[in-house]
């Protein structure tokens, strides 16, 4: 029977493309049946913000297995970016993007480049929770969770167990943000210590971009958190070759989702002239994940005999290495032709019938012990010399609970700050028990309300806890 699928074509270049990649896994004999949604800019511009509407949604919750091409999320007007929706909805929380160079036929400064990248996919900045604070300062929350962690990072060991990498490397900030990078980092160690024969290491994100911008060929896999993955990818895919030439895996416990890594390209739309390839490749990576691996190895043997041929499209084409220049549906053509070829130079693919790995369900741990030992309370308050301001705190404090620190964009400017220090309207004042006691919600609650006595202009607060008897908070910088 044959396996239904949901596919969109999106906007832009996406109906070009997609009809390109149809066909060629139509006439490579894959089992399946198209059930086609409307997603995107036409969505859209009906006034729905989602971008996609109920009876799209019941098709990708019934089929489970979505094929997508780019959509255009419109400029402005609170439209949310659809991707994003779809991944959370779903729980898609592996985002798997292999970047491979085929050299010499695609031109890369990295010939031995064949990374895999597995973003966490749900979690972030992502979150998108923003809100503007005081005149002069907005925020975004970074949440981090342990399911998050734990799921990504055990996808990430047992993606290299199932696909014979040797070698997972962990991209992290946890110099700076400790709280919530150095929980995936903490994961990641405790994880690594499960698959032994895998060889594992850490580096710090922005070094760690560096070497892979510089010797890709040093890395096998690489997880990271959403933000970074989301960059290094791109800059990956860039220097094998082209950010075209790369597909991207979705996966959640339930469902998944399947497109190339770019967008929608409107500047290039409707001139037949768009690469397929980062399709394909998203929809080789369905056809294994469905267990058409055989089909999957038929189409993915073809496209590197196609690329092998000098047939390009004009994004990748270069005199001397290209032989013909071609258009989106005869670059098809050429693949198709060549179904049932293997590649003569560059390696042809053998997957194994069990791609597909099922990971355990993420168990919640015991609770740790949580005590409340104090608050962070953010105030807007237009001063420039923090010790007035902490004059003014001191009164809205007791015996119980007082000012123990000010700190304006995290750096400590009270007690004993630099003059030097520039200081913007928020200022983040800390309260504890002076004796280092556990306090109650009632204390926080007292402070607010002499706060508003006072007409100090609180726009919110931050509790400050212990977990097993450790701080689970940021000092001060300089404290
Ligand atoms: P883009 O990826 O669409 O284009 C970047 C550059 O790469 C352009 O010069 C484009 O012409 C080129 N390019 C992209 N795909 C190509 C292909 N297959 N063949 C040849 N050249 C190709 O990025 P953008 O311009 O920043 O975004 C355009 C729209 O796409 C925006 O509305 C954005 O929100 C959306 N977008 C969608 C997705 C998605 O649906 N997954 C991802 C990224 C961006």
């Amino acid at each position: 029977m044959k396996k239904k699928i949901t596919v969109a074509k999106g906007d832009g270049i996406g109906p070009e493309i997609m009809d390109a990649t149809l066909k060629i896994l139509m006439a490579a004999g894959a089992e399946i049946e198209v059930d086609e949604i409307e997603i995107g800019e036409k969505v859209y511009l009906t006034g729905n913000t989602s971008g996609i509407d109920k009876s799209a949604w019941e098709s990708i919750t019934k089929n489970k297995v979505f094929l997508k091409a780019p959509i255009t999320t419109p400029q402005g007007g609170g439209y949310k970016s659809l991707n994003v929706t779809t991944r959370k909805f779903l729980g898609l929380y592996a985002n798997v993007r292999p970047c491979k160079s085929y050299a010499p036929f695609i031109q890369t400064k990295h010939p031995e480049m064949d990374l895999v990248i597995i973003r966490e996919n749900e979690e972030d900045l992502y979150a998108g929770i923003e809100h503007q604070q005081t005149n002069e300062v907005v925020q975004c929350l970074k949440l981090i969770s342990r399911p998050g962690c734990e799921k990504i990072v055990r996808y990430a060991f047992e993606y290299a167990k199932n696909y014979g990498r040797k070698k997972v490397t962990c991209l992290s900030k946890d110099n700076i943000m400790k709280q919530t990078d150095g929980l995936f980092h903490d994961v990641f160690n405790e994880i690594a210590k499960e698959y032994p024969e895998i060889k594992n290491e850490h580096w710090i994100i922005d070094i760690g971009t560096a070497k892979m911008a510089d010797t890709p060929q040093d890395f096998d896999v690489v997880v990271t958190l959403n933000l970074y993955g989301d960059i290094i990818s791109d800059v990956a895919a860039q220097i094998a070759g082209s950010v075209g030439l790369a597909g991207s895996a979705n996966i959640g416990e339930e469902c998944a989702m399947f497109e190339a890594i770019h967008g929608s390209a409107p500047t290039i739309a409707g001139q037949n002239i768009a690469n397929p390839s980062g399709l394909i490749q998203g929809a080789i990576m369905m056809l294994t994940h469905i267990g058409e691996t055989s089909v999957a190895e038929k189409i993915q043997n073809a496209w590197l005999k196609t690329l092998e041929d000098g047939i390009h499209t004009f994004d990748i084409f270069k005199e001397g290495s290209s032989k013909k220049r071609v258009g989106t549906s005869e670059f098809a053509d050429a693949v198709i032709a060549n179904l049932n070829k293997k590649p003569d130079q560059l390696e042809p693919v053998q997957y194994s019938p069990n791609a597909k790995f099922y990971l355990p369900k993420y168990q919640r741990k015991e609770p740790r012990d949580k005590k409340l030992v104090g608050v962070d309370v953010f105030i807007d308050w237009n001063g420039t010399n923090p010790d007035d301001l902490a004059q003014q705190l001191e009164v809205i404090g007791n015996e119980d609970i007082a000012l123990s620190m000010i700190t304006n964009r995290g750096i400590k400017v009270w007690p004993e700050g630099f003059k030097e220090t520039f200081c913007t309207d928020h200022w983040r004042c800390r309260f504890k028990s002076p004796k280092g006691y556990k306090i109650g919600k009632k204390q926080i609650i007292d402070v607010l309300s002499k706060a508003l006595t006072h007409n100090l202009d609180t726009i919110k607060t931050e509790n400050l806890y212990e977990f097993d008897g450790k701080p689970a908070f940021s000092l001060g910088q300089g404290q």
